[in-house]
């Protein structure tokens, strides 16, 4: 019989588990249901009990000021003492930067093994015994694969935005047990975390909506003139209003490789595309974008898609977007802007 535990670990707060741990638990207790199997959930942060607060199942938790910040070998010997205790036969957790940093070590320390990025468990039948299924997407999310495994433990890492977050009914404590862990000789001291400030930081995976950038902003206009900086001025106060995160089109951020006028705050990693990234919004605008195959195939998990194009021929028009506004962006987000400041 399979016995599931699901890792998770604090945000940088220390104070709440991250939005990505609590889909894990839920991705836990769906699975838990279908195989009738035992669930523990392991917390990995400063102080784990404050954090168990509601958890619908015992928690197993490593606590200490050592695990207050993300660092390999504290992670990586406190997921694996947490796996020695629970000793299950099922290992989830969110593919997060600081666990997907630690977890194939862990899976390889315990002789699991470990599939990543995995976007949906199922539970199927081979031969008339069940059988969990975990699926994920290969080739730039254009091939869906269902992966089986005969290996125990098997870790699966979670992509995020695949699960509802678990939010707990009410306060029930759940049974918790502290696991003591022996760390090895640390060579790594946390001095601290640099990251550009809120409003900076462009790419925001957990918001509503991807607002889509392409080369049209920085191309000549029907006055014969590029407008580059009113462009920058325009979208810089859309993600400003919405709080939407921002992507680009391949052709918008390779022009600053190329030595012409750019948008100064969009770098590769803005790239949504066949060679960029695949993100999940609920919704995404595109403006001033082609709408080509290569770039649509990143937009796989965006569930409402817009466009605004001048182009009434563009891809956007051929069957790729739900809703395509023929039409000038500059004056259509000015006006959307100014919409927006009003009704704040
Ligand atoms: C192997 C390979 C991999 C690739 N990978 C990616 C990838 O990962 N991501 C990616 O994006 N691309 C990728 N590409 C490139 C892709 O094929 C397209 O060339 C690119 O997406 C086009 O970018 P664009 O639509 O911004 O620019 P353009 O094709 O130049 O289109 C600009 C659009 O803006 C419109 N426009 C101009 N002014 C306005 C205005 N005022 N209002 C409204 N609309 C306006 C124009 O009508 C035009 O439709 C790849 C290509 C190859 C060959």
């Amino acid at each position: 019989m399979e016995s599931i535990l699901v890792l998770t670990h604090a945000d940088e707060t220390n104070t709440a588990l991250t939005k990505a741990s609590l889909e894990a638990i839920t991705a836990g207790l769906e699975l838990a249901s279908r195989l009738s199997a035992p669930l523990t959930i392991g917390i990995v942060a400063a102080d784990a009990t404050n954090l168990s607060q509601g958890l619908p199942c015992p928690a197993l938790v490593v606590s200490g000021e050592s695990f207050a910040q993300p660092r390999y070998a504290t992670d990586a010997a406190a997921c694996e003492a947490l796996c020695r205790a629970a000793n299950a036969t099922i290992v989830l957790a969110p593919g997060s930067s600081r666990f997907a940093r630690v977890a194939a070590a862990v899976a390889h320390r315990v002789n699991g093994l470990i599939d990543t990025h995995i976007t949906n468990l199922n539970v199927g039948s081979i031969g008339g015994t069940e059988t969990l299924e975990a699926t994920r997407w290969f080739y730039r999310q254009r091939i869906e694969a269902v992966l089986t495994r005969d290996v125990r433990p098997w870790f699966l890492l979670l992509d995020a935005g695949t699960h509802a977050p678990f939010a707990a009914a009410d306060a029930a404590q759940p049974v918790i047990t502290e696991i003591a862990v022996e760390l090895p000789a640390l060579r790594t001291t946390v001095t601290g975390i640099r990251a550009p400030k809120q409003d900076e930081q462009t790419i925001r995976p957990d918001a509503k909506m991807l607002f889509v950038t392409g080369a049209g902003w920085t191309k000549k206009q029907p006055d014969g003139q590029t407008h580059v900086p009113e462009a920058s001025d325009l979208i810089l106060g859309f993600l400003r209003l919405t709080g939407a995160s921002l992507g680009s089109s391949k052709s918008l951020v390779d022009q600053g490789g190329e030595g012409q006028s750019v948008l100064p705050f969009l770098t590769h990693l803005n790239q949504v595309g066949q060679t960029g990234a695949t993100p999940r919004h609920a919704k995404g605008l595109s403006t001033c974008c082609h709408g080509e195959e290569p770039h649509v195939v990143g937009w796989r998990f965006i569930a409402d898609r817009r466009a605004i194009s001048l182009d009434p021929n563009c891809g956007w028009t051929r069957g790729k977007a739900d809703v395509v506004y023929v039409a000038d962006a500059f004056p259509v987000i000015a006006k959307v802007n100014e919409l927006l400041t009003k009704g704040n």
